[in-house]
């Protein structure tokens, strides 16, 4: 019987995962693999959330650095991570997920609003819940949405899933003698500049003792062997 290692856990998930070879957009058959993982860990008895980003759709920094205002071009940022959560929503509950999907900017006609004791109830139910539209406010990521979400809902670890396998001294797919990390503190993470989560979710997590382990997803079973507590990717603690 595999034991995981932790009861409750906030997966993240970023934008540019969903996009398969395209690098824009959402990949059906990518997210219906993610999904298919999902499931396998669900199973194992782990209560999960998942924050979702909408990199892959739109970036509030990147319009407003091409002039659009830096607000609204973030809102359409958190409305584009809504956009995703709904495709993991259809996929997970197509292989037979329960799923809820919160959002931080109210529209009950699509998903419910977000009310942490609610969210803690779905996930005490074996339901997996999905927090969209990040913390509902401009000038943040869905990086620190997780780190907020993760505190909130008491989840032991951030599992955040990337492109690459961990982190790296510098860009991997630039460099490709770059070293990768195993273990490394918050404190580490900022002296170095690492560009892995921005300096508001990595002081979130540091404050609060919330450990994120950095991995890749496109490695199949990548999900599960983190949970069961292989040694995955880089760990931040
Ligand atoms: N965003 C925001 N506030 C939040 C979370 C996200 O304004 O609390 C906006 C921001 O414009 C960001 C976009 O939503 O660029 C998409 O989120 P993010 O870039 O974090 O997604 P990821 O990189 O994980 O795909």
């Amino acid at each position: 019987m595999e034991r995981p290692r932790y009861k409750r856990i906030l997966l993240k998930i970023s934008g540019e995962v969903l996009t398969g070879e395209k690098g824009y957009g959402i990949d059906p058959e990518v997210i219906l693999k993610i999904a298919q993982e999902i499931k396998e860990v669900v199973g194992l008895g782990v209560e999960m959330a998942i924050v979702i980003g909408g990199g892959n759709i739109f970036r509030g920094m990147a319009a407003s650095s091409k002039g659009m205002d830096r607000a609204s071009a973030d809102y359409m940022g958190m409305l584009a991570t809504v956009l995703n959560g709904l495709a993991l929503q259809d996929a997970l509950e197509k292989i037979g997920v329960f799923t809820r999907v919160q959002t931080a900017i109210e529209m009950r006609e699509v998903a419910e609003p977000y009310i942490r004791r609610k969210a803690i109830r779905h996930l005490e139910k074996g339901r997996v819940v999905i927090f969209a539209a990040g913390t509902g406010n401009p000038f943040f990521t869905t990086d620190t949405t997780a780190s907020l979400r993760a505190m909130e809902i008491g989840a032991e670890v951030i599992l955040k899933a990337t492109k690459v396998d961990g982190i790296y001294e510098s860009d991997p797919l630039i460099n490709a003698k770059a070293k990768k990390f195993d273990e490394l503190t918050y404190f580490d993470v900022l002296k170095k500049q690492l560009k892995v989560m921005d300096a508001t979710a990595i002081s979130l997590c540091m404050d609060h003792r919330i450990p994120t382990i950095v991995f890749n997803l496109k490695k199949k079973g990548n999900i599960k062997r983190t949970v069961l507590g292989e040694k995955v990717g880089t760990k931040v603690r």
